[in-house]
């Protein structure tokens, strides 16, 4: 283990032993933009509630390239699957010491990654070539904060040509997964109500009625074990499975009283690909108003993240030649049950985002993100640092003289040089 990994393990656990929830991240992000400091990047604070973002300029004039970590914590009160709990403990000494806040998706360890990556290309041997701009957000969760973000319209003003992030996934420690064109789904909230009826009850019957039949509109429901969780993901890499869940509707309902007293319904749609959001509406709202309903749509469809198909692979090409082909998963299908609001920043620049295998089976960590045990591998960080400092430099290099500057098109060829990076083993 290198000094550098030591040293983002710890800023990991300080971050994991002080989590902070979506817009919340006053602490995370003072943290993040004192080591950016450090490693001498032009830091602005403050960017769409607690975002940072940094600048690295390199030696001379070439792309723009952007990498995203997200910083917020999860509320398991509310986010953690409902999965039983096993009593391990895998944080002796760095457990959360906030009541009902925990990094269970795995930010913690982004930041540290994103901090990781900004410092190894900051104190490469070479300067890089072009520009690196690092954007650590806040509520992820709550799929507020990159809106937040580009809201103040810095990012665009620094007009990346590409864009990359990572997400813990629960592959194994030392692996990571790119998923060409493919991504995570797009969310729609609606809510359903009926005309009263004489009597309360019969209303509330005739609703769960229609609720039930609108949730014939789900093709895959949650996992209700790890053992499921983990299925799922896995059957993304199988040709087989995955081309079984090229379309994919998961879908969450819960019912409440409007202030008139009149049951409410809600449902949750989350839907890939991105084309049949506004399509499973429509059919939703067919069916409803069929039955003399109303479907009330309180915001627009949040879009889908899609990975880059040219972006994605280019990124597969490269870790194959840079870690070996055995360090490189392809994903071939979406992974159906949750959002991400990198969705936004793809639709600034085109890019991926990519799984960092965090698991360990035989030290019984899941490496499952919101599941309730969540536990990472902590050797990832240094994998993920290597991985996309490796990246980005590459990426940095790769001319973008044919308009699209993608190295996979030109011959499919992969640069093998990867950065050079300090103490990298
Ligand atoms: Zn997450």
């Amino acid at each position: 283990m290198t000094n550098l990994d030591e040293g983002l393990i710890e800023l990991r656990r300080e971050i994991h032993r002080r989590p902070e929830l979506a817009g919340e991240e006053r602490e995370t992000a003072g943290l993040v933009a004192q080591h950016l400091r450090e490693a001498g990047l032009e830091v602005t604070t403050g960017v769409g509630g607690h975002g940072v973002v940094a600048v690295l300029d390199g030696s001379a004039d070439g792309p723009t390239v952007a990498y995203r970590a997200d910083m917020d914590a999860v509320d398991t009160r509310t986010s953690a699957l409902p999965f039983p709990r096993s009593d391990r403990a895998f944080d002796e000494g760095f457990a959360s010491r906030v009541r009902g806040v925990a990094h269970l998706c795995g930010h913690d360890l982004h930041t540290a990654i994103g901090v990781g990556v900004a410092r190894a290309l900051a104190q490469g041997s070479d300067p890089v070539r072009g520009r690196l701009v690092f954007v650590f957000q806040p509520a992820e969760e709550s799929l507020r904060g990159a809106r937040a973000m580009l809201d103040t319209g810095l990012v665009q003003s620094l007009a990346p040509r590409e864009f990359y992030a990572l997400h813990c996934s629960p592959f194994p420690v030392g692996t990571i997964g790119v998923s060409p064109g493919y991504g995570l789904p797009g969310l729609d909230h609606l809510r359903i109500t009926l005309p009263g009826g004489d009597e309360a009850g019969s209303a509330a019957a005739a609703l769960t009625e229609l609720a039930a039949e609108v949730g014939e509109f789900g093709t895959v429901g949650y996992p209700r074990s790890l053992a499921e969780y983990q299925g799922v993901f896995h059957s993304l890499l199988d040709p087989e499975s995955a081309a079984s869940i090229q379309e994919s509707v998961c879908l969450t309902q819960w019912t409440e009283q409007a202030p008139d007293g009149r049951p409410v319904a809600n449902v949750l749609l989350r839907v890939w690909p991105q084309e049949r959001l506004l399509e499973l509406r429509g059919q939703v709202k067919r069916l409803v108003e069929a039955a003399g309903g109303h479907v009330e749509c309180p915001g627009d469809p949040f879009p889908a993240m899609v990975n880059s198909t040219d972006l994605s692979t280019a990124a597969g090409r490269y870790l194959s030649a840079a870690l070996g082909p055995e360090s490189v998963v392809w994903a071939r299908a979406s992974w159906p049950f949750n959002c991400e609001d990198f969705a936004l920043f793809l639709q600034e620049a085109p890019g991926a985002q990519l799984y960092l295998g965090v698991a360990n089976a035989e030290a019984g960590m899941d490496g499952a993100p919101h599941s309730p045990d969540f536990a990472a591998d902590e050797r990832a960080i240094g994998h993920g640092v290597r991985a996309m400092a490796g990246l980005l430099t590459d990426r940095l290099g790769v001319r973008g003289g044919d308009g699209d500057g993608l190295g996979a098109r030109s011959g499919g060829e992969v640069r093998g040089r990867g950065a050079v990076i300090p103490g990298s083993a």
